[in-house]
Protein backbone atom coordinates (compact mmCIF):
# COMPACT_ATOMS: atom_id res chain seq x y z
CA UNK A 1 0.00 0.00 0.00
CA UNK A 2 1.58 3.34 -0.63
CA UNK A 3 1.57 5.76 2.11
CA UNK A 4 1.99 9.44 1.85
CA UNK A 5 5.47 10.11 2.75
CA UNK A 6 5.23 11.59 6.18
CA UNK A 7 7.02 15.19 7.01
CA UNK A 8 9.37 13.54 10.07
CA UNK A 9 12.70 12.79 10.75
CA UNK A 10 15.02 11.61 12.99
CA UNK A 11 18.54 13.10 13.29
CA UNK A 12 20.85 10.22 13.74
CA UNK A 13 24.65 9.70 14.69
CA UNK A 14 25.32 9.03 10.69
CA UNK A 15 23.00 11.47 9.25
CA UNK A 16 24.60 13.97 11.49
CA UNK A 17 28.39 12.66 10.34
CA UNK A 18 27.38 12.97 6.67
CA UNK A 19 26.52 16.88 7.24
CA UNK A 20 30.32 18.06 9.13
CA UNK A 21 32.78 19.25 6.66
CA UNK A 22 36.68 17.87 6.98
CA UNK A 23 39.19 20.74 6.76
CA UNK A 24 40.80 21.27 3.96
CA UNK A 25 45.25 21.36 4.36
CA UNK A 26 45.38 24.73 2.69
CA UNK A 27 42.98 26.48 5.03
CA UNK A 28 43.44 29.49 6.85
CA UNK A 29 41.48 31.89 9.70
CA UNK A 30 39.69 33.16 6.51
CA UNK A 31 37.99 30.17 5.41
CA UNK A 32 35.95 29.63 8.05
CA UNK A 33 33.94 33.24 8.43
CA UNK A 34 33.95 36.03 11.00
CA UNK A 35 31.15 36.14 13.08
CA UNK A 36 29.22 38.63 15.18
CA UNK A 37 27.76 37.99 18.28
CA UNK A 38 25.16 40.74 19.65
CA UNK A 39 24.99 39.50 23.54
CA UNK A 40 25.18 40.42 26.93
CA UNK A 41 23.48 43.34 28.98
CA UNK A 42 24.20 44.32 32.76
CA UNK A 43 23.86 41.43 34.91
CA UNK A 44 23.81 38.71 32.35
CA UNK A 45 27.38 38.44 30.50
CA UNK A 46 27.71 35.00 31.36
CA UNK A 47 25.45 34.29 28.48
CA UNK A 48 28.00 36.55 26.19
CA UNK A 49 30.34 34.62 27.70
CA UNK A 50 28.71 30.93 26.79
CA UNK A 51 27.59 31.99 23.32
CA UNK A 52 30.93 33.55 22.68
CA UNK A 53 33.24 30.27 24.03
CA UNK A 54 30.69 27.32 22.31
CA UNK A 55 30.87 29.59 18.77
CA UNK A 56 34.87 29.32 18.86
CA UNK A 57 34.90 25.84 20.06
CA UNK A 58 32.53 25.28 16.97
CA UNK A 59 35.32 26.00 14.25
CA UNK A 60 34.40 29.67 13.42
CA UNK A 61 37.86 31.48 11.81
CA UNK A 62 37.01 34.82 13.72
CA UNK A 63 34.53 35.97 16.08
CA UNK A 64 33.75 39.43 17.56
CA UNK A 65 31.19 40.28 20.09
CA UNK A 66 29.56 43.17 20.65
CA UNK A 67 28.35 43.57 24.30
CA UNK A 68 27.54 46.41 26.10
CA UNK A 69 30.34 48.72 27.70
CA UNK A 70 29.97 47.08 31.36
CA UNK A 71 31.45 44.10 29.25
CA UNK A 72 33.91 44.64 27.97
CA UNK A 73 36.38 43.64 30.43
CA UNK A 74 34.41 40.50 31.12
CA UNK A 75 34.26 39.26 27.49
CA UNK A 76 38.54 40.08 26.88
CA UNK A 77 39.34 38.43 30.01
CA UNK A 78 36.88 35.85 29.89
CA UNK A 79 37.27 35.01 25.89
CA UNK A 80 40.52 36.21 24.57
CA UNK A 81 40.34 34.53 21.54
CA UNK A 82 37.29 36.96 20.98
CA UNK A 83 37.43 40.69 19.67
CA UNK A 84 35.23 42.90 21.26
CA UNK A 85 32.98 45.74 20.42
CA UNK A 86 32.13 47.79 23.24
CA UNK A 87 28.47 49.47 22.45
CA UNK A 88 28.83 53.24 23.88
CA UNK A 89 25.77 52.63 26.25
CA UNK A 90 26.68 51.42 29.77
CA UNK A 91 24.28 48.35 30.60
CA UNK A 92 22.39 47.48 27.33
CA UNK A 93 22.95 47.63 23.37
CA UNK A 94 22.00 50.07 21.42
CA UNK A 95 24.61 49.57 18.92
CA UNK A 96 27.44 52.22 18.18
CA UNK A 97 30.61 51.15 19.38
CA UNK A 98 33.72 53.22 20.36
CA UNK A 99 35.85 50.66 18.56
CA UNK A 100 35.99 50.32 14.30
CA UNK A 101 34.81 47.41 12.74
CA UNK A 102 33.34 45.92 9.71
CA UNK A 103 29.97 46.82 9.13
CA UNK A 104 27.13 44.39 10.22
CA UNK A 105 26.88 43.19 6.65
CA UNK A 106 30.04 42.35 6.40
CA UNK A 107 30.58 39.25 8.71
CA UNK A 108 29.50 36.10 7.42
CA UNK A 109 27.34 35.37 9.95
CA UNK A 110 25.32 36.75 13.38
CA UNK A 111 24.06 35.59 16.39
CA UNK A 112 22.07 37.57 18.92
CA UNK A 113 19.69 37.67 21.65
CA UNK A 114 21.59 35.58 24.64
CA UNK A 115 21.82 37.71 28.02
CA UNK A 116 20.24 41.38 25.93
CA UNK A 117 17.35 42.07 27.96
CA UNK A 118 14.61 44.24 26.56
CA UNK A 119 15.48 47.87 26.83
CA UNK A 120 13.62 50.39 23.95
CA UNK A 121 16.85 51.18 22.73
CA UNK A 122 17.30 47.56 22.11
CA UNK A 123 14.89 47.25 20.26
CA UNK A 124 15.42 49.94 18.09
CA UNK A 125 18.85 48.35 17.17
CA UNK A 126 17.78 45.16 16.65
CA UNK A 127 15.43 46.62 13.52
CA UNK A 128 18.52 47.79 12.29
CA UNK A 129 20.35 45.15 12.50
CA UNK A 130 17.52 43.00 11.00
CA UNK A 131 17.38 45.73 8.67
CA UNK A 132 20.77 46.25 7.38
CA UNK A 133 21.92 42.09 7.83
CA UNK A 134 19.51 40.76 5.03
CA UNK A 135 20.88 37.56 5.22
CA UNK A 136 19.79 34.20 7.61
CA UNK A 137 20.96 34.73 11.38
CA UNK A 138 20.37 33.34 14.56
CA UNK A 139 17.81 34.61 17.08
CA UNK A 140 17.44 33.33 20.55
CA UNK A 141 16.43 34.67 23.95
CA UNK A 142 15.20 37.88 24.77
CA UNK A 143 15.83 38.90 20.91
CA UNK A 144 12.35 36.48 20.57
CA UNK A 145 10.44 37.53 23.11
CA UNK A 146 11.25 41.53 21.48
CA UNK A 147 9.94 39.81 18.43
CA UNK A 148 7.04 38.90 20.13
CA UNK A 149 6.49 42.39 21.75
CA UNK A 150 6.94 44.22 18.74
CA UNK A 151 5.10 42.71 16.08
CA UNK A 152 6.44 45.05 13.11
CA UNK A 153 10.05 43.02 13.78
CA UNK A 154 8.46 40.07 12.70
CA UNK A 155 8.16 41.42 9.18
CA UNK A 156 12.10 41.72 9.38
CA UNK A 157 13.34 38.04 9.98
CA UNK A 158 15.28 36.93 7.05
CA UNK A 159 13.95 33.71 5.06
CA UNK A 160 15.61 30.97 6.58
CA UNK A 161 16.94 32.60 9.84
CA UNK A 162 17.39 29.85 12.72
CA UNK A 163 15.52 31.06 15.58
CA UNK A 164 15.74 28.73 18.88
CA UNK A 165 12.74 29.49 21.34
CA UNK A 166 12.17 26.95 24.03
CA UNK A 167 8.95 26.11 24.77
CA UNK A 168 7.80 29.31 26.94
CA UNK A 169 9.80 31.70 23.86
CA UNK A 170 7.68 29.57 20.94
CA UNK A 171 4.52 30.22 22.84
CA UNK A 172 5.14 34.12 23.44
CA UNK A 173 5.50 34.30 19.27
CA UNK A 174 2.61 32.00 18.37
CA UNK A 175 -0.11 31.13 21.26
CA UNK A 176 -0.97 28.66 24.10
CA UNK A 177 -1.17 25.21 22.62
CA UNK A 178 -3.89 22.55 23.37
CA UNK A 179 -1.66 19.09 23.41
CA UNK A 180 1.56 17.84 21.74
CA UNK A 181 -0.56 17.57 18.41
CA UNK A 182 -1.56 20.57 18.25
CA UNK A 183 1.94 22.65 19.03
CA UNK A 184 3.50 20.48 16.63
CA UNK A 185 1.21 21.91 13.96
CA UNK A 186 2.03 25.53 15.07
CA UNK A 187 5.53 24.92 15.14
CA UNK A 188 5.65 23.74 11.46
CA UNK A 189 2.66 26.15 10.16
CA UNK A 190 5.30 28.97 12.01
CA UNK A 191 8.04 28.18 9.92
CA UNK A 192 5.98 27.82 6.63
CA UNK A 193 4.60 30.90 6.87
CA UNK A 194 7.76 33.04 8.01
CA UNK A 195 9.93 30.62 5.94
CA UNK A 196 12.29 30.59 8.77
CA UNK A 197 13.76 27.69 10.97
CA UNK A 198 12.66 26.88 14.34
CA UNK A 199 14.31 25.05 16.74
CA UNK A 200 12.17 24.24 19.46
CA UNK A 201 14.26 22.97 22.11
CA UNK A 202 14.01 20.75 25.24
CA UNK A 203 14.60 16.61 24.73
CA UNK A 204 13.99 15.47 21.68
CA UNK A 205 15.04 19.12 20.23
CA UNK A 206 12.54 19.93 17.05
CA UNK A 207 14.29 21.61 13.98
CA UNK A 208 11.33 22.80 11.62
CA UNK A 209 11.88 23.61 7.95
CA UNK A 210 10.26 26.45 6.04
CA UNK A 211 8.96 23.36 3.80
CA UNK A 212 7.11 21.98 6.61
CA UNK A 213 9.35 18.81 7.68
CA UNK A 214 10.52 18.44 11.20
CA UNK A 215 14.12 16.90 12.20
CA UNK A 216 13.82 15.47 15.92
CA UNK A 217 16.88 15.05 17.81
CA UNK A 218 18.74 12.61 19.03
CA UNK A 219 20.83 13.61 21.44
CA UNK A 220 21.36 15.68 24.58
CA UNK A 221 19.69 14.74 28.16
CA UNK A 222 18.16 16.53 31.43
CA UNK A 223 21.47 17.27 32.89
CA UNK A 224 20.93 20.27 30.03
CA UNK A 225 18.44 21.71 31.99
CA UNK A 226 20.42 24.24 33.30
CA UNK A 227 20.98 28.24 33.06
CA UNK A 228 22.87 28.86 29.57
CA UNK A 229 22.43 25.95 27.62
CA UNK A 230 20.68 27.64 25.05
CA UNK A 231 23.09 30.68 25.31
CA UNK A 232 26.09 27.60 23.56
CA UNK A 233 23.37 26.69 21.23
CA UNK A 234 23.19 30.20 19.80
CA UNK A 235 27.14 29.99 19.31
CA UNK A 236 27.21 26.99 18.03
CA UNK A 237 24.84 27.44 15.21
CA UNK A 238 26.55 30.88 14.44
CA UNK A 239 29.34 29.69 13.90
CA UNK A 240 28.12 27.03 11.73
CA UNK A 241 26.76 29.59 9.35
CA UNK A 242 30.18 31.65 9.67
CA UNK A 243 31.68 28.81 8.04
CA UNK A 244 29.55 28.60 5.10
CA UNK A 245 26.64 26.11 6.18
CA UNK A 246 23.72 25.95 4.70
CA UNK A 247 21.36 27.07 7.48
CA UNK A 248 18.85 24.47 7.48
CA UNK A 249 22.27 21.94 7.74
CA UNK A 250 23.60 24.12 10.01
CA UNK A 251 20.32 23.61 12.56
CA UNK A 252 20.17 19.67 12.09
CA UNK A 253 24.19 19.97 12.60
CA UNK A 254 24.46 22.16 15.48
CA UNK A 255 21.59 20.54 17.63
CA UNK A 256 23.06 17.67 17.40
CA UNK A 257 26.56 18.26 18.03
CA UNK A 258 24.96 20.35 20.97
CA UNK A 259 23.41 17.62 22.41
CA UNK A 260 26.41 15.38 21.88
CA UNK A 261 28.05 17.68 23.85
CA UNK A 262 26.24 17.59 26.76
CA UNK A 263 26.22 13.83 26.78
CA UNK A 264 29.66 13.90 26.95
CA UNK A 265 29.49 16.31 29.78
CA UNK A 266 27.26 13.95 31.65
CA UNK A 267 29.39 10.64 31.22
CA UNK A 268 32.47 12.86 33.10
CA UNK A 269 30.43 13.95 35.56
CA UNK A 270 26.83 13.43 35.67
CA UNK A 271 23.71 15.02 34.70
CA UNK A 272 23.43 16.61 38.03
CA UNK A 273 25.96 18.94 38.05
CA UNK A 274 26.19 19.51 34.63
CA UNK A 275 26.50 23.36 34.20
CA UNK A 276 26.97 24.86 30.65
CA UNK A 277 30.37 25.47 30.98
CA UNK A 278 30.94 21.90 30.75
CA UNK A 279 28.60 21.17 27.88
CA UNK A 280 30.92 23.94 25.87
CA UNK A 281 33.58 21.48 26.88
CA UNK A 282 32.01 18.61 25.81
CA UNK A 283 32.02 19.82 22.49
CA UNK A 284 33.24 17.21 20.12
CA UNK A 285 33.12 17.48 16.18
CA UNK A 286 35.87 15.40 14.89
P1 LIG B 1 17.50 27.32 27.17
O1 LIG B 1 16.18 27.03 27.79
O2 LIG B 1 17.44 28.43 26.17
O3 LIG B 1 18.61 27.55 28.16
O4 LIG B 1 17.94 26.02 26.35
C1 LIG B 1 18.10 24.80 27.02
C2 LIG B 1 18.91 23.83 26.16
O5 LIG B 1 19.10 22.62 26.87
C3 LIG B 1 18.23 23.47 24.86
O6 LIG B 1 19.17 23.26 23.84
C4 LIG B 1 17.52 22.16 25.21
O7 LIG B 1 17.32 21.35 24.09
C5 LIG B 1 18.48 21.53 26.20
N1 LIG B 1 17.71 20.72 27.15
C6 LIG B 1 17.04 21.15 28.24
N2 LIG B 1 16.42 20.14 28.86
C7 LIG B 1 16.68 19.02 28.13
C8 LIG B 1 16.30 17.63 28.23
N3 LIG B 1 15.50 17.20 29.23
N4 LIG B 1 16.76 16.77 27.29
C9 LIG B 1 17.57 17.21 26.31
N5 LIG B 1 17.95 18.50 26.15
C10 LIG B 1 17.51 19.39 27.04
MG1 LIG C 1 17.71 30.50 26.41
Amino acid sequence: IDQAPTPFYYTTDDEARLLLRRRDKFSHKGTFGHALLLVGSYGKMGAAVLAARACLRSGVGLLTVQVPHCGYEVLQTAVPEAMCRPDVNERVLTGPSEVDGPALADYSALGLGPGIGKAPETVRFLREVMTAFNRPMVIDADALNLIAEHRDLMGLLPENSILTPHPKEFERLTQRWQNDYDKLELLRDFAQRKQVIVVLKGAYTAVALPNGEVHFNSTGNPGMSTGGTGDVLTGVLTALLAQGYDPIEAAVLGVFAHGQAGDVAARERGQIGLTASDVVDGLRWD
